[in-house]
């Protein structure tokens, strides 16, 4: 099957996913996945499971991506922090939802490949920044969402604490075998269902101090 007919049947599995919000369907429909995988995968592009990237990491499955987003309820004026850049794929998802991203990556090498894969689908609303995710970054702070892309061990306080008081987070918490997929809104925590992801690296420790 041609990419194009691959999209086409992701999109129609992601609805019957339970995948509602238009916008989101629509950005997986105009950003080409295949610039965000590795040449060797790219034949596997619209496959809707992860794939490696470099260091041992992974681009999350599409449905894990656009199940995150649902329930960041994004607005396009919206400024957001992702931790976990990887290979950017879901920063870029994001850059056609909002008005300004900015993505951490701990692994260098990940972060210049994000940020290649950025530029090649010519994405300018996307800063990506190489450090440690745990202590946010408190410079563009304070956030209207914020999203972990790596399973995370505690309910991340200090990336609370730079979040707007109407703000959103959205993460993966650690239960050792698996994640709970976890929402925080208005002081409000909410569950949704088991994912897998790649452990959060750096220093967990100040990830619950505020
Ligand atoms: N969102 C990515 C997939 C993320 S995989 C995509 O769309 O492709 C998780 C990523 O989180 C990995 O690249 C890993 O290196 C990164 N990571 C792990 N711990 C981190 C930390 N403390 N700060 C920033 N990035 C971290």
């Amino acid at each position: 099957m041609s990419l194009i007919k691959e999209k086409e049947a992701l999109i129609n599995e992601l609805i019957a996913m339970g995948i509602k919000d238009e916008k989101i369907l629509k950005a997986i429909e105009t950003i080409p996945r295949e610039l965000f995988v590795l040449p060797h995968y790219i034949g596997e592009s619209y496959k809707n499971y992860p794939l490696p990237i470099l260091n041992g990491q992974t681009i999350s499955q599409p449905y894990t991506v656009a199940f995150m987003l649902q329930l960041l309820e994004i607005k396009k004026s919206n400024k957001i922090l992702e931790i976990g850049s990887g290979s950017g794929y879901n920063a870029a998802i994001m850059s056609l939802l909002a008005k300004k991203i900015i993505s951490i990556e701990i692994i260098k090498e990940l972060a210049e490949f994000a940020k290649n894969n950025l530029k090649k689908a010519s994405i300018t609303n996307v800063e990506i920044i190489n450090s440690d995710g745990c202590y946010g970054y408190e410079k563009e702070s304070p956030y209207d969402r914020i999203i972990i892309t790596a399973a995370t061990p505690k309910i991340p306080l200090k990336l609370i604490s730079q979040l707007k008081e109407e703000g959103i987070i959205v993460f993966p918490l650690d239960k050792g075998f698996y994640q709970v997929m976890t929402k925080i809104k208005n002081n409000k925590i909410e569950y949704f269902g088991y994912f897998s992801f790649v452990p959060l690296k750096g220093n967990i420790k100040s990830l619950n101090i505020k």
